[in-house]
């Protein structure tokens, strides 16, 4: 893209990782919910739907600038707000029809809002896949997330996108039970996916960064960071406790990493399920026998991030 004239547009400022090379259409801006203590992502902006035309002069803009397009990715957080969003997508088909992929973030509150037909008609446009938070299948600790949707809500939504013929990713955020939850956050965690169902799960690790809610929660002590030994164990549980079919799970942020000095010792797992458990459980076990063994002082992104080693995540 040009830097410093007119040949810009309005576009998403996150996207999963998977989608680094997409072109990024911006449909909503900010987040309608807002309110994840956990959450840096878009508290500085007030929620928008764009208006049709904008889009679409944004659409045509990306084109201009970029030319053909491999996957294309619609943010902001929740883009089935969006009442023109069936004409938005099927004009983005138009206007990149070479594009093998639309992918799109989305609410669970707002999948079950939306009338099945409308998730059908979106789903027919040409969007492909939602990427949902999760964080959590743990009542309590979502609620403690303040994450606007129980359990059985993230249940009833991934069902339902699946049944509109969408590609599922989920989002779970390891260390969100903080260390006094972690046991029931990661057994409820699979209980929820194993239900939903998911063709992609996708580890975050909780990185509690500076001005959320929860790091004033931090300060008060009213929450324990899990330390990284049971941040693995937390895994483990999670992992063993899947039961899905057809899912690849992925851990593609750096946030799951742990180090050891300047050494990255656990990078995380990857890999199809249920074929890859056994191969990434050992992945797991091998990280927890060097955590307790090593002697060593073990870092994860929180430490980093406090350290100023880690600036944005
Ligand atoms: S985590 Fe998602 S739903 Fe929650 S405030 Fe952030 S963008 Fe909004």
């Amino acid at each position: 893209m040009m830097i410093g004239n007119l040949n810009t547009y309005d576009y998403p400022p996150f996207r999963p990782p998977n989608e680094a090379s997409s072109t990024l259409i911006r449909i909503t801006r900010g987040c309608p919910w807002n309110r994840c203590t956990f959450c840096a992502m878009y508290k500085q902006i007030k929620f928008k739907t764009k208006a049709l035309k904008e889009v679409r002069n944004d659409v045509l803009k990306a084109r201009e600038i970029y030319g053909v397009s491999d996957t294309i990715f619609l943010g902001d957080s929740d883009n089935l707000v969006h009442k023109a969003l069936p004409e938005i997508i099927a004009f983005i088909r138009e206007t990149f029809p070479e594009a093998r992929r639309v992918t799109s973030y989305a609410r669970a509150k707002t999948i079950l809002y939306r009338k099945m037909e409308f998730l059908t008609a979106v789903r027919k446009a040409g969007l492909e896949r939602i990427h949902i938070g999760l964080e959590s299948g743990d009542a309590v600790t979502l609620e403690k997330l303040c994450k606007g949707a129980n359990p059985q809500e993230m249940i009833k939504a991934g069902q339902k996108a699946r049944k509109a013929g969408f590609e599922v990713s989920f989002y779970v955020l390891i260390g969100a039970g903080g260390k006094e939850r972690w046991k029931e956050h990661a057994t409820n965690s699979a209980k929820v996916l194993n239900a939903a169902g998911a063709d992609f799960i996708r580890l975050r690790t909780l990185t509690i960064q500076h001005g959320t809610p929860l790091d004033k929660k931090l300060e008060k002590g009213e929450f324990t960071i899990t330390p990284p030994l049971e941040k693995l164990k937390e895994v483990k549980l999670f992992v063993e406790n899947l039961d899905l079919e057809d899912c690849f799970l992925a851990s593609d942020h750096l946030t799951n990493y742990l180090w050891a000095g300047n050494s990255i010792i656990y990078r995380g797992i990857a890999g199809s399920l249920p074929s890859d458990k056994d191969k990434m459980l050992q992945t797991v076990n091998k990280a927890i026998d060097f955590v307790e063994s090593s002697g060593l002082v073990i870092k994860d992104s929180n430490q980093l991030y406090r350290e100023g080693i880690i600036s944005y995540l």
